[in-house]
């Protein structure tokens, strides 16, 4: 698909690191699958993984930790 940040590049699958904040919390999640921008590095993720990483991180923040990172479990 084509990238809707820099408009220019196309997005292949890869594997990315997604950073989220939730409040007082960081939860890095490494080993993400997703859409990846050959032109800017934009990534985009499905609607499952997002739903999945979204869900970690808030689990994540719900434990008060301040930074965590975790790996993507496939
Ligand atoms: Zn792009």
């Amino acid at each position: 698909m084509k990238c809707s940040i820099c408009k220019t590049g196309h997005t292949r699958p890869g594997i990315t690191t997604v950073t989220l904040e939730r409040d007082n919390t960081v939860v890095v999640i490494r080993e993400v699958p997703a859409e990846i921008c050959e032109d800017c590095g934009e990534y985009y993720l499905n609607d499952e993984i997002a739903r999945r990483v979204y869900a970690d991180a808030e689990k994540t923040a719900n434990r008060h930790v301040e930074v965590e990172i975790q790996r993507f479990a496939a």
